[in-house]
């Protein structure tokens, strides 16, 4: 194993960050420790920098794809050299929450199972993952396609429970690199569910068609007609969220169905409030749905739907880095000239 020291992007306070090193981690009994291979920059760090809610020292990442350089005792599941995709949370299976179905809400599922963070040349992963949530990567599976499958479990969790019909139309609005994995994973779970696209940016309306959408418009009135066009006039049966904020849930409540449901997944600016018709929801049977990251079992239907090829959201990575070069991964995310960016280890892991 290698003694080097473990760099890491360590949040510096406000947005700041910088590659500083640590001490790579020790592992103890049922841990295992990866070396980095990929891992991906989401929308919750993005929302973590820019409101500064990491505190100074922490190491955000944990869309992660590493290789095992070491078991702790009494792990036998794995070995060194395998390669693993895990998240970063994991419920206890046990408490309120998790019995009624809520395990994203559960306490021990805020416990961050990597250290110091996926952000890092080495992680540590914590028994309960390594026990519980970790896959081995198979052979003929790039980096690429299973360091999807934290953030499209998330994205699977709110399609379930949308409960689109096999049949349906679904509306994604925002076609950033979570709304076009949306799309992706729409397609892969229910291959006969029809997609309509919604955004702003004409490129990404074209990236969109380019990776199966039936349908791609702007929002307003395009978006009103393309949606009508492919429901005969009623409206989807689910329009999905990943811009945020009262105004594109409005937007949402217009395009979908009466009985339909919205599902809102994206932050909104903290306490905002909403304002929509009332009667959308009662007289009308809408339902508006929020959905917090992904359990266990949509981690497990994601990592099959990679595997087996169903789900391929690798045409979503546009830039990949090493974790030298995070600000400009942020800053080409911030920019919206990025939808996936991956970063790699560090210059000076590859260079020993
Ligand atoms: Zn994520
Ligand atoms: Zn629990």
């Amino acid at each position: 194993m290698t003694q080097h020291a473990n760099n890491v992007i360590a949040c510096r306070g406000g947005d700041a960050t910088a590659l500083e090193p640590r001490p790579v981690p020790e592992v103890g009994a049922g841990e295992m420790l990866l070396k980095l291979r990929v891992v991906g920059f989401c929308g919750t760090d993005l929302f973590k920098l820019d409101t500064g809610a990491a505190q100074p020292g922490t190491v955000l990442g944990h869309e992660l794809v590493g290789e095992v350089v070491a078991l702790g005792d009494g792990v036998t599941a794995f070995q060194t050299g395998d390669r693993i995709a895990v998240p970063h949370h994991v419920p206890c299976g046990t408490c309120l929450m998790c019995r009624r179905g809520n395990e994203t809400m559960c306490e021990t599922f805020r416990e961050n199972l990597m250290a110091p963070g996926g952000f890092a040349d080495t992680v540590l992963i914590k028994a309960r993952a390594t026990a519980q949530a970790a896959h081995r990567v198979p052979d003929g599976v790039s980096d690429e396609a299973a360091v999807f499958m934290e953030p499209a479990a998330c994205v699977l969790r709110g399609v379930e429970r949308a409960a689109v019909a096999a049949d349906g139309v679904a509306v994604v609005q925002g076609a950033g690199s979570m709304g076009l994995l949306h799309l992706l994973v729409l397609k892969a779970a229910l291959p006969g569910v029809r997609v309509a696209v919604v955004d702003p940016q004409a490129d990404r309306r074209d990236l969109a068609l380019k990776l199966g959408a039936d349908a791609a418009a702007e929002p307003g009135a395009a978006a009103q007609a393309a949606v009508g066009n492919l429901t005969n006039g009623a409206g989807a049966d689910a329009v999905f969220d990943t811009v945020g904020g009262a105004g594109p849930l409005k937007a949402a409540l217009g395009l979908t169905r009466q009985g339909g449901s919205v599902v809102l997944f994206a932050h909104a600016p903290d306490g905002q409030t909403a304002d929509f018709d009332l009667n959308d929801l009662f007289k009308y049977e809408r339902r508006i749905l929020g959905t917090y990251s992904g359990a266990v079992h949509e981690q497990g239907r994601v990592f099959d739907l990679i595997a087996s090829g169903a789900l391929d959201p690798t045409p979503l990575v546009t830039h990949k880095m090493p974790l030298d070069d995070f600000q400009t991964g942020l800053d080409l995310v911030r920019a919206r000239k990025a939808l996936k960016v991956l970063f790699t280890p560090s210059r000076a892991a590859e260079g020993s």
